[in-house]
């Protein structure tokens, strides 16, 4: 064989080879980027839209759906999502524009009116394939036109605007005046502009041009019509304006109608200028197409609309038994990553999405949810108890062991010193207890329950907080975490009946009005309105709930009076109000999280977005729980914080498999840490006060805390004449005052103190004289009257 043949073979052979090769293996080879462009879910399967894109980030949408098959794989969280369970589809329908982009249409009205009638039905599928708020429709002819917002809903109110005609034709103005609208504050030239008497700027598109860069479009329909020869602005006010990089301009698509076959030279260069020239920056160039075919104009059209559009979506039946919240993405197109990891929103993780078409709940189902439901609030009790029982007090007791548990070292100049409970000598290198000035062995300091021996009456310090273990499980123990228990059993029924409200979309109607006010950016990405509109209505209930059923059980506790239906029927009210006011704090957390969607612009909702929500209903929360009880502020407003903060973090950072399972224990969380706090800031708010009101001794301040503090001393004041009184009434002439007139004391059921008196002539708020022997309620400012003394009774922070 000669040479030439042998070349001649080879080029047939590779010409063959080439022809036989599909087409695909051309377009696979060249992709490089995968761009996830958002999520939604769909019966028992999850949806993922997507472009593929070539190493100059064009788009590819030639490779149909079993090329796409052959090649990708996508992996959810890390785990690969097998192909038998998933489909890809190339989009061709529904909402497929990403909401962040906005189109500007301005309309000749000089085009013959066929001409016009394709415009606005080729606009059709600009405004179906995007979401509401995207596109703005303009006419110009004898004067520029205001932009008006064009939606599915609205389009057929447009009709008749395309019919209308007009015998000149101010192109500069149009085209000057749609190039500035995209950025706020006053244009140079603006004045010359022709406008109709009823222009007016729409704002809206300078907002979202802002918001969005580089996702804005000037589409101009025009013919060749004569320009008037009076027109104040220019080609060169255009072009200056939009190569002048400190403004915000779109990218503009000139569709040229060259129907009657002449061009005019002016617009021509126009729009050849605005769209192509080569001073203008690579991502500010659109595209100028002339056609004297309507139908290849409306193709056009198509064609760029169709470049905005999401042009994939990958199907696949739901991996998970629910989706609560964030999850991560990564594609992998012929084992190769391509594009970067993206974070979509399925679900959320108030109100996680299940797919259907599996299993119905069974009785049996909801039974085993109840169990668990209890078992999870039973465990979070339990972790309370052990950290306010024992965790709390050991580490107290340990690090005053450390500090104050010592060898004694006898002090120079001091002979010798006795231990203040035995009275024996303490000797060299035994272990002592140097919490306060009265000494003692290590071992007396155990036997007197870990204080001193002067404790409640000469001593106020010499106390050691300790684990005690024998009595652990006693009523008493049990009953300093009433508070905390109660918190969380109202955390499980709020839960209960957040479940039975479909974990709040009851208020589906209620947020959507919400989420439409301060979610500007409608559909920035396709789903995320919907996300919103979930999230909302669920915070709306998760307000309520809380809100109401924490009020409640801390209310009924804090109350130590009888509960009459009177006074029921207040806990109620004021319960309601708690309720409300944290669904008001939580409507407001709502808003913020709809207004910092579209500044951050992310295919997910970020945790931070709801995290305001949650710390604004807590302090919301707590507010309303010192109205009108004894609870105090600070406590209150900081446990709360704290707590919310956890159940926060537990809610949004774990994933427990069943559903709804975190938001139970987000619920019992913040219950039981509001409780505890309550409860710790009260037991430091103790500080009881007699201020003697009358006579000599007018003003003084007996601090009765001292002897009546509810974990330690005799828990008794007595006052009277004689020295065994803690209050001895030696000031008092008169003869009416007893040995022993009265008692003062802490009921331990109720946890309140008490007045009971031992002798007759104790008067209780200079009215009623108290029968000898029944203890009666002492509240903050009441006083009573022993002989000519008049007490108060006082509790300060
Ligand atoms: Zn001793
Ligand atoms: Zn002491």
């Amino acid at each position: 064989m000669d040479k030439k043949k042998t070349i001649i073979l080879l080029w047939l052979f590779t010409a063959c080879f080439a022809l036989m090769m599909p087409s695909s293996l051309w377009a696979q080879s060249a992709v490089k980027n995968l761009q996830f462009c958002g999520s939604d879910t769909r019966n028992d399967s999850v949806v993922l839209f997507f472009r593929l894109l070539d190493d100059t980030g064009k788009r590819i949408t030639s490779l149909d759906e079993e090329n796409v098959k052959k090649h990708l794989n996508i992996f959810e969280d890390g785990k690969h999502v097998n192909w038998d369970d998933a489909t890809v589809q190339l989009v061709k329908s529904g909402k497929r524009i990403p909401g962040d982009c906005t189109f500007s249409v301005l309309v000749d009205l000089n085009i013959p009116d066929a001409g016009k009638k394709q415009i606005y039905k080729a606009l059709k599928d600009l405004v179906e394939s995007a979401p509401d708020g995207c596109v703005y429709i303009s006419f110009f002819g004898d004067q520029v036109g205001s932009s008006l917002l064009m939606t599915s809903k609205n389009y057929a109110q447009f009709e008749g605007l395309f019919m209308q005609s007009a015998t000149l034709k101010y192109f500069y103005s149009a085209v000057y005046s749609k190039l500035i609208e995209f950025n706020s504050g006053k244009a140079p030239g603006e004045e010359d502009i022709n406008y109709g008497s009823d222009y007016k700027k729409n704002e809206a598109i300078a907002k979202r041009a802002a918001a969005h860069k580089g996702k804005n479009y000037l589409f101009i329909f025009t013919e060749c019509g004569k320009i008037p020869e009076i027109e104040l602005l220019s080609y060169s006010d255009a072009t200056e304006y939009q190569r002048d990089k400190s403004h915000d301009v779109p990218v503009v698509y000139a569709f040229y109608y060259t129907g009657d076959g002449q061009i005019d030279e002016d617009v021509r260069v126009t729009l050849s200028g605005i769209t192509e020239h080569e001073e203008l920056a690579q991502d500010r160039r659109g595209k100028y197409m002339p056609s004297d075919d309507l139908d290849k104009v409306i193709g056009s059209v198509a064609e760029v609309i169709e470049g905005q559009m999401y042009d994939y979506a990958f199907i696949y039946k739901a991996q998970r038994e629910s989706y609560g919240g964030d999850y991560k993405f990564v594609a992998e197109w012929n084992d190769n990553i391509i594009g970067k990891e993206t974070t979509l929103t399925i679900g959320s993780q108030e109100r996680p999405w299940v797919p259907l078409g599996g299993k119905k709940m069974s009785i049996g189902d909801i039974l085993m949810m109840g169990l668990l439901a209890l078992l999870i609030t039973l465990l979070t009790i339990a972790f309370f108890f052990i950290v306010m029982k024992v965790a709390i007090p050991w580490i107290k007791s340990k690090t005053f062991a450390a500090k104050y548990y010592k060898k004694y070292v006898p002090e120079a100049n001091v002979q010798r010193r006795v231990c203040h409970y035995c009275k024996q000598d303490l000797q060299p290198g035994q272990m002592i207890v140097a919490k306060c000035k009265h000494v003692m062995h290590l071992h007396c300091w155990k036997i007197n329950n870990y204080k001193c021996s002067e404790y409640g009456q000469n001593c106020n310090v010499g106390m050691q907080e300790h684990v005690e273990w024998d009595s652990l499980l006693s009523k008493r123990s049990i009953r300093d975490c009433k508070q905390t228990i109660a918190g969380i059993i109202a955390g499980l029924v709020s839960w209960i009946v957040y479940k039975l409200l479909g974990s709040g979309a009851v208020f589906t109607a209620l947020a959507k009005p919400i989420v439409k006010v301060f979610y500007k950016s409608e559909g920035q990405v396709a789903n995320l309105f919907d996300s919103c509109v979930d999230k909302v209505s669920s915070f709306l209930a998760i307000g309520l709930l809380l809100g109401f059923f924490l009020s409640f059980v801390f209310r009924y506790n804090d109350e130590y009076r009888n509960k009459n239906w009177k006074i029921l029927l207040k806990i109620l009210g004021l319960s309601l109000l708690s309720g409300l006011i944290g669904m008001v704090a939580f409507a407001i957390g709502g808003c913020i999280l709809c207004a910092l969607l579209p500044i951050i612009n992310t295919t997910n909702i970020p945790w931070y977005c709801s995290l305001p929500a949650y710390l604004l209903f807590s302090i919301c929360v707590s507010l309303s729980l010192t109205i009108k009880s004894s609870v105090p502020t600070k406590s209150a407003m900081l446990g709360g914080l704290c707590s919310a903060v956890i159940g926060f973090v537990v809610l949004y950072f774990s994933r427990m498999t069943s559903s709804g399972m975190n938001v139970l224990l987000d619920f019992v969380i913040y219950g039981g840490g509001l409780g505890a706090s309550l409860v710790t800031v009260r037991a430091l708010a103790e500080k009881y006060f007699l201020v003697i009101q009358n006579g000599v001794k007018a003003g003084q301040r007996i601090p009765i805390h001292k002897w009546m503090n509810a974990t330690g001393g005799g828990k008794k004041v007595t006052i009277g004449m004689t020295g065994e009184c803690e209050i001895q009434m030696n000031w008092e002439k008169s003869n009416k005052v007893a040995k022993e007139h009265a008692k003062l004391f802490i009921d331990q059921v109720r946890n309140v103190p008490m007045l009971q008196p031992l002798a007759n002539g104790v008067v209780y708020n200079t009215r009623v004289e108290l029968p000898v022997g029944k203890p009666s309620v002492l509240t903050n400012g009441d006083s009573f009257k022993i002989g000519d003394t008049i007490f108060q009774y006082v509790e300060t922070d």
